[in-house]
């Protein structure tokens, strides 16, 4: 076996591929010698618009500057608290921070999500907003999460980073009130570096360009202490052609998705993704658990693969806030989070990436289940 996949390149656990719309894009850019943001800026904004069915979107340098700039747009009390989930990416409590407010932790559920009850149980008195991260592409309950919201006048902020194209019952992530997307490079659309923030309420979309451009809303007419959180044309002329391949994007996550829970069900052990067969899903990971009924524990089924030219990753290893740096942060409020605690030790993330071919889905699966059984 070893011979044979030595022929073989390693499978990775994302691959960036750009279509040649965006080559000749970023050159025409070029050659225009207009850089900064401009006219490609305009166009990838109403795309983006498009994509979340809001009024407004507002291209940003990237997806933690744009949870940030949500946050100062809202115009919230400094000292207000929000709650996010414990399990999600540093740049969403550094967003937090970075407002200049306090964060509390809802816990997650078994589709790695918070849920109502989860948020409910972290509100305070002091609690303005909630953050629900739509992790790996699945998107929250929003249903419930609004009424919560409503009922509570907190605001909402959806960190769609990982969502772009999903859905919560038929309708887009971002367009609850207000969205953030990351336009990283690893992420499902791409600018290298980039964040878009979508709304449809055209005052917090204008304090947001404000904001973004270093609080001025007409040249040298200062009314904000902003920033400078552009993108740039170049950047945005990345992005723009990949909205026209985005449904096949997801169309191609969704079956290699598919294709793997078909494949590894009824392993010992391993649990396929929860809600897997959800339509609104865009499989910006495709996360499996490695319980402790598997015969073999997460790190070393993570090394197996690796030897056997499988890339996996682990989102995240540790719930969010378990870290010295926030632990002993003022404005960091830790509670117990025993869903994210377990979750971060069961997490594999498989590759499901729209480069995979039948082949690579063939050696995925087929590693996993050769390493799972070997050992029972
Ligand atoms: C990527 C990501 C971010 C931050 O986006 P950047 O563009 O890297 O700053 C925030 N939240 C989540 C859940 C992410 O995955």
């Amino acid at each position: 076996m070893t011979n044979a996949r030595k022929l073989e390149p390693d499978i990775p656990i994302s691959r960036v591929t750009l279509p040649e719309a965006s080559i000749q894009r970023v050159a025409r850019v070029l050659e225009s010698g207009h850089l900064a943001q401009g006219a490609e800026v305009a166009e990838l904004e109403s795309r983006a618009a498009a994509m979340a069915g809001t009024e407004y979107a507002i291209a940003v340098s990237n997806g933690t500057v744009s949870l940030e700039l949500a946050l100062r747009a809202l115009g919230l009390p400094e000292q207000g608290e929000v709650v996010t989930s414990a399990f999600t990416f540093a740049g969403t409590i550094n967003a937090i921070l970075n407002a200049g407010m306090r964060v509390r932790f809802a816990d997650i559920e078994d589709d790695f999500l918070v849920s109502e009850r989860s948020v409910a149980a972290a509100l305070t008195a002091e609690t303005v907003a909630v953050i629900p991260v739509h992790l790996y592409g699945l998107a929250c309950n929003m249903t419930e999460l609004t009424n919560l919201a409503i009922s509570h006048q907190l605001h909402l902020i959806e960190d769609a980073a990982q969502a772009h194209g999903a859905q919560w019952l038929g309708r887009p992530v971002g367009s609850f009130e207000i969205g953030s997307f990351s336009l990283y490079a690893t992420k499902n659309l791409t600018s290298g570096e980039g964040g878009l923030l979508t709304t449809n309420d055209p005052e917090v979309a204008q304090r947001i360009r404000v904001l973004r451009n270093q609080g001025m809303r007409s040249r040298y007419e200062f009314e904000a202490v902003g920033t400078n959180a552009r993108m740039t044309d170049l950047q945005a002329a990345v992005a723009i052609p990949q909205f026209d391949q985005l449904e096949v994007i997801i169309a191609s996550r969704r079956a290699n998705a598919a294709s793997l829970t078909a494949r590894l069900q009824g392993l010992p052990g391993i649990v396929c993704p929860a809600r897997g067969d959800d339509p609104g899903h865009v499989f910006h990971q495709y996360t499996v658990r490695v319980t402790k009924d598997a015969p073999i524990d997460r790190n070393q089924l993570l090394d197996a693969l690796k030897v056997q030219g499988v890339t996996a990753g682990v989102y995240y290893p540790r719930p969010v806030f378990d870290y010295e740096v926030y632990r002993s942060h003022p404005r960091v409020m830790v509670g117990e989070c025993p869903n994210a605690e377990r979750a971060s030790i069961e997490v594999l993330s498989l590759p499901v990436h729209p480069t995979l071919t039948a082949n690579d889905l063939d050696r995925i699966a087929g590693a996993v289940r050769t390493i799972v059984e070997s050992r029972c």
